[in-house]
């Protein structure tokens, strides 16, 4: 009957439209149901609207994972350059903005007509503003309680996203459906997310809003040099949130302001040559302008370099290559880019991401346990892990 498909996909985001236009030209009937107005809203305001689509360099290095070894089959079966093809193949322009990176040219609005025009190809139904009100399993399948009444399949994919910005629709029901059919959820918690900072170090850091300098930031010794940015609420910028991915509450950040320089080295060799030159000129050389002069004064440095022991040059190169904070607070949900934490993924399948004790349930993208660093891994991982769910659902 007309309420009777092959497959459904709940979640019209970039996991369960590349999963229903995958489903669909393997000639399976598909609807995708989403709760939202409109389908890949996280699409449309990724990459400040630009959508960093893929990483050329993505590996299986660049995810967190209860279980690490779970995401390698399918990037492996679904790389970057599979998804490069599908773009060049509608003709969309990109460019790759850091290293890796591949961003559209003109808009993110690009990617999401990629995937609805896919999955118009497939005959893959999408149907927005419905709800899901309750799962129930059948002989054949799964019977789904909707705002559009009651629909069955034979298949069902769970493709609901995370739970970070919740006014674009996220919610927690995916990590309910698992639950329900006696899935484990791993604690959630905001990744790629800014810091927040005691009202202290807030305050010290005010002046330098707005300021952003390359450094090299680690945590728990996850490594990332990239930009870091001072904003009026704490810290943030690629390697802050990089970062933060990392940290628990209570955990330091640990910061290398000058990544590029031998700090200690520079400044013996620059009380040789240059007696009279100070601190706050080395600085300057090496920071953006506004910076050196607040680091400066937070740390009280003062007169000329012949006035420095070894042991303050010592001590000034730790601090400047091991500033280290300890972070009040992340800004939560409310900002993050991603959701850490989810389906434990030792219940489903790494070759089609279906639950191994029940073939037919399939949990994609977000919604697990496997979430990417900043730089279009998380939307490759949604790209693999819904072509791998695809291809069998
Ligand atoms: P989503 O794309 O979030 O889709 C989930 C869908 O499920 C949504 O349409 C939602 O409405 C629907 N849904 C949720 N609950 C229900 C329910 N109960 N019933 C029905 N439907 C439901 N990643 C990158 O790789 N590159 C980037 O440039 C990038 N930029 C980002 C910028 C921002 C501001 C944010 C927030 C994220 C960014 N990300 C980026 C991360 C990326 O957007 C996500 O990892 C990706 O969208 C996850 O895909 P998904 O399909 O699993 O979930």
């Amino acid at each position: 009957s007309s309420n009777t498909y092959d497959v459904i996909i709940i979640g019209a985001g970039a996991a369960g439209l590349m999963c229903a236009a995958t489903a669909g030209y393997r000639g399976r009937r598909v609807l995708v149901l989403d709760h939202a107005n409109k389908p890949g809203k996280k699409i449309l305001m990724s990459g400040g609207g630009r959508c960093n689509f893929t990483n050329l360099n993505s590996t299986p290095a660049n995810f967190l994972s209860g279980n690490p070894h779970y995401c390698i089959s399918a990037l492996k079966r679904y790389t970057p350059q599979d998804f490069v093809e599908l773009m060049d193949r509608h003709g969309v322009e990109y460019e790759e903005k850091a290293p890796g990176q591949l961003f559209c040219r003109d808009s993110a609005k690009d990617v999401l007509n990629v995937l609805l025009t896919e999955c118009e190809w497939a005959c893959a139904e999408v149907r927005m503003e419905t709800s899901v009100n309750k799962v129930t399993e059948n002989e054949d399948g799964y019977r789904l309680a909707t705002s559009a009444g009651e629909l069955t399949c034979e298949s069902l994919v769970v493709a609901t996203g995370g739970l970070s910005i919740p006014t674009m629709g996220a919610t927690g029901f995916g990590y309910d459906i698992a639950r329900q059919f006696g899935l484990e959820v791993l604690p959630t918690r905001a990744g790629l997310v800014p810091f927040t900072l005691h009202p202290e170090l807030k305050q010290q850091l005010a002046p330098l809003s707005g300021v952003s300098c390359p450094v090299d930031a680690h945590c728990h010794e996850h490594h990332f040099r990239e930009p870091m940015l001072v904003t009026h609420r704490g810290l943030s910028g690629p390697a802050m949130l990089q970062v933060s991915s990392y940290w628990q509450p209570g955990d330091e950040v640990h910061i290398n302001l000058l990544p590029a320089q031998k700090i200690q080295e520079d400044l013996l060799a620059l009380r040789k040559d240059k007696p009279q030159s100070t601190l706050a000129q080395y600085l300057n050389q090496h920071l953006p302008k506004r910076f050196a002069q607040a680091f400066n004064e937070l740390q009280g440095w003062q007169g000329p370099l012949q006035e420095c022991r070894n042991a303050d040059i010592e001590q000034v190169a730790h601090t400047l290559g091991d500033w280290t904070i300890k972070p009040a607070g992340t800004e939560g949900y409310r900002t993050a880019e991603v959701t850490l934490g989810g389906v434990d993924t030792r219940q489903l399948s790494s070759k089609t991401m279906a639950v191994k004790e029940r073939p037919n349930l399939f949990f994609i993208g977000e919604v697990v346990d496997v979430t990417g660093h900043l730089g279009g891994h998380n939307f490759q991982w949604a790209w693999a892990s819904g072509v791998a769910a695809g291809n069998e659902a």
